[in-house]
């Protein structure tokens, strides 16, 4: 029997989380923890005095300077603020040190639960070639490509001539849609290969890097799953994450309008039969591509909270960051498959302080006016208010806006009239650029995959 079918329930909430994020993503944890009545403690580095998270928690210690490498990456001083404020758990969020094994190493050997899955689990799924051999291992169905890292150009060439150009390289330390580019062929690839190397050495101090066959018009569509520490685990259906712009997420939805109903319960069932057999613990997402046979293949595993989390949400009514805190609490789930409704349907919107027209540079800056939209059906996840100057040091996104309607038609039309309703002055946001999309006949008729942004930019 596997141990964590013998470990005894602890049914001990936990009692005070350190949240190891900055933004809304620690705002919204934040505030699940109130509701749940856990204390809280806010890290924050010398450029977020003033961010909305610093101030919500119920205490708050500076961690280091801006930069996160000193501050938000700084393991050292993130668990002393745990250690001195008393705190007996961290949430790591997303980005930053949500992926990383060394850290939730050290939290196991200190005794501070970190809310997420364990550390050998990260290592296991955090390199993503290593992780599909886990998978292929498991039979999920995985994007053709290399088998694990590949060793010289020369194999590359090789491979490539053999799976047929265009295949694309790709950083196995890789997130945020960084370090993956496309190669047509062999004269592109020999230069590609140090490119990429290097990409991934500076990006994820990790210069390792697989080959993958590019999967033609593809969509993005991805399965939300929470297991507990018992062995049990349920699939929350999908988010669909087609809209991109190099590879970074924009808009996303669920339902995915590219699945249907075999379709869709085939992919859950993949992906809980995987969590079960791999004893993955707490929530995570599985990321496939889906090609115009619908036929989908393993792409990659996060082993976190992902940005895109409120859309499920709001069709399944479940609080996935509390149903995370009662994982890590020992608690087991209280939800069987069957239980699991998706009500409507629900589209968000990724809000960045950015120029567009300057090549979608980040705007950093003074929020010097600001009305935030509501009404029936939208939920705005935000750590922004009037007056709050956004640094240049983090990620450019500024707020998300997640709107809910009975079909479709009604989510984009509760989106549109939201995102056109909010008024951000003193920087630019990306705030015309989505209202481009969501206005855009391919968008609204569903033909579009993931090329769908460098498609309509060309005149
Ligand atoms: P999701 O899969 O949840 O949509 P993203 O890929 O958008 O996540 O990443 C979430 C956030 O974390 C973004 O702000 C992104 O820039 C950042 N991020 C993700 N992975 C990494 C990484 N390995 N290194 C640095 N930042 C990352
Ligand atoms: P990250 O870790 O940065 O999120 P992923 O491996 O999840 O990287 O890939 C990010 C995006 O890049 C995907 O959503 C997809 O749009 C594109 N992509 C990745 N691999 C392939 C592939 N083999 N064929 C086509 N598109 C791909
Ligand atoms: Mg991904």
């Amino acid at each position: 029997m596997p141990l964590y079918l013998k470990r005894k329930s602890v049914k001990k909430l936990l009692k005070k989380v350190l949240v190891a994020n900055r933004g809304e993503i620690a705002v919204r944890i934040i505030r699940a923890c109130r509701e749940m009545g856990i204390r809280t403690v806010a890290v924050y580095s010398e450029a977020d005095k003033n961010a909305l998270h610093t101030t919500l928690a119920d205490e708050a210690i500076c961690v280091g300077p801006a930069i996160s490498r000193k501050s938000y990456l700084n393991m050292k001083a993130i668990l002393e603020a745990a250690c001195l404020t008393g705190a007996d758990s961290i949430h790591p969020g997303f980005g930053f040190l949500s992926e990383n094994a060394k850290f939730a190493k050290i939290c196991e050997e200190v005794g501070i639960k970190l809310i997420g899955p364990t550390a050998n689990l990260i290592e296991m799924l955090g390199n993503k070639s290593q992780a599909k051999h886990t998978m292929k291992l498991a039979g999920v169905p995985v994007v053709p490509g290399s088998e694990g890292v590949l060793t010289s150009k020369e194999e590359a060439t090789q491979l490539a001539e053999q799976m047929k150009y265009p295949v694309m390289l790709k950083a196995s330390a890789g997130g945020g849609g960084k370090g993956i580019r496309v190669v047509h062929s062999k004269n592109e690839l020999e230069k590609a290969y140090d490119l990429v190397k290097q990409e991934a050495k500076l990006s994820f101090n990790d210069d390792s890097i697989y080959l993958e066959k590019v999967i033609q018009n593809p969509r993005h569509v991805e399965i939300q799953i929470l297991a507990d520490e018992f062995g049990n685990c349920i699939h929350l259906g999908e988010r669909d994450c087609t809209i991109q712009r190099h590879n970074q997420k924009i808009i996303e939805e669920t339902p995915s309008l590219v699945i249907d109903e075999r379709v869709r319960e085939k992919m859950g069932q993949v992906a809980v039969k995987v969590a079960k057999e791999i004893g993955y613990t707490n929530a995570g997402t599985i990321e496939f591509l889906v090609d115009n046979d619908k036929n989908f293949y393993f792409m990659e595993m996060n082993t976190r909270i992902q940005v895109e989390h409120p859309i499920t949400e709001m069709v399944t009514g479940i609080d996935l960051v509390k149903e995370q805190i009662k994982i890590a609490s020992g608690e087991r789930l209280e939800y069987k498959q069957k239980d699991i409704q998706m009500i409507g349907h629900s589209i968000e919107a990724r809000i960045n302080a950015e120029t567009p027209e300057k090549n979608f540079r980040p705007c950093p800056g003074t929020i010097t006016g600001l009305h935030l939209p509501g009404g029936n059906g939208i939920r705005i996840d935000t750590a922004i208010y009037s007056g709050y100057t956004v640094p240049p040091t983090y990620d450019a996104m500024i707020a998300k806006i997640i709107a809910h309607g009975r079909t479709r038609q009604e989510a984009i039309a509760k989106l549109k009239s939201a995102v056109a309703e909010l008024v951000v002055e003193g920087i630019d946001t990306n705030v015309e650029f989505i209202l481009d999309i969501l206005n855009d006949a391919s968008f609204v008729t569903n033909e579009y995959d993931t090329s769908f942004i460098e498609k309509r930019r060309k005149p």
